[in-house]
């Protein structure tokens, strides 16, 4: 961790709600689902399709749980409603896997059942085994318009992508701080592990969402794309609201799918707190693209 993102994470709490709220405005819809309808829809017109995540704070008994989910239902009446192309992501500890893995599992069949695709995102270490169960016990079940997520960071994952074959499957870095008996922690021996389980992945015939701002996975990615060759509706590029916005301009230019990570909700501002808390890094990319704006040239 650099001395800027501690200092970052320390001065936070400190920061003014509105500053807070200024600064994440450009990763954040919003705290209405009014807000996430209008920003889902301005990716549309550009071409770019999403992905909503209600926003929640840590929910302590089965009721939160079922509320969570139940805010994801209104979610995708509005994208039917306004006809947006945008499907959902889910964190299986905000609804309910904490407290009973069979009630979070009910709760994400009840949000498949309305027949968007569901993304079972991914948190951290102490919950991956549980994830990937409670995923193959829905699939097992017949449900078949759910995803999972995989963590370069992690040691495991070239193993969790190959008992994957034919998934849709989210490939990320990974953005929880894990210790280092089971995660990469080195810059490039984590991009060498994405690059090594997207190969896994697109092998086993699975649609990956290539989750990434880092242009030099991008390119990697799109020269694995480009030899096999697939076909632009077998994968897609993912991107989170308001980070390298034109290199995924790019991407939508040059044909390839593109889908936007749209979080919004009441909880916006603990949300965005512990997540910076969670991994400094963020905040010291924030710190870093706020001066840059603030200070052209910079
Ligand atoms: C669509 C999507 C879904 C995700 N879902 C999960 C999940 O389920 N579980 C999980 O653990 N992680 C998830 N992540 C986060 C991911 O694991 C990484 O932490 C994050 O994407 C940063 O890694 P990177 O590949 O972009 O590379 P980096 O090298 O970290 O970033 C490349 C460049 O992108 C910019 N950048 C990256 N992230 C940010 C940011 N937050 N704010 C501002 N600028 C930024 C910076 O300019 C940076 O230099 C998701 C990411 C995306 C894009």
């Amino acid at each position: 961790m650099s001395l800027i993102d501690k200092a970052v994470v320390r001065v936070l709490p400190a920061v003014p709600k509105a500053v807070v709220r200024r600064i994440s405005s450009r990763y954040i819809a919003g705290s209405e689902l009014a807000d996430a309808r209008r920003v889902v829809a301005e990716l549309n017109a550009a071409g770019k399709l999403a992905t909503v995540d209600v926003l929640g704070e840590e929910i302590v008994n089965p009721e939160e749980a079922r509320a969570i989910a139940g805010a994801y239902l209104e979610v995708l009446d509005a994208i039917d409603e306004d006809g947006l192309e945008a499907n959902v992501s889910v964190k299986l500890t905000a609804l309910g896997l904490l407290l009973d893995p069979e009630l979070a599992r009910a709760n994400v069949r009840a949000i498949a059942a309305r027949g968007r695709f569901v993304r079972i995102d991914m948190e951290d270490s102490s919950t991956t085994d549980a994830t990937l169960e409670l995923y193959r016990g829905l699939r097992t079940e017949g449900v078949d318009n759910v995803g999972v997520v995989l963590q370069a960071m992690l040691k495991r994952t070239v193993a969790d992508a190959e008992a994957l074959a034919g998934a849709n499957v989210r490939l990320c870095k990974g953005i929880y701080l894990e210790p280092e008996e089971i995660a990469f922690t080195d810059f490039d021996a984590v991009r060498a592990n994405y690059v090594r389980t997207l190969r896994t992945l697109l092998d086993g015939g699975c649609y990956v969402g290539i989750a990434t701002h880092d242009d030099w996975l991008v390119e990697q990615a799109l020269r694995e794309v480009r030899e096999r060759p697939l076909r632009p509706e077998q994968y897609e590029f993912q991107m989170l609201l308001g980070v390298q916005t034109a290199l995924g301009d790019r991407l939508v230019a040059e044909g390839h799918r593109l889908r936007i990570y749209v979080p919004f909700g009441r909880h916006w501002y603990e949300y965005s707190l512990r997540r910076l808390q969670e991994n400094p890094k963020v905040a010291g990319y924030i710190a870093g693209d706020t001066l840059r704006r603030l200070v052209p040239g910079r």
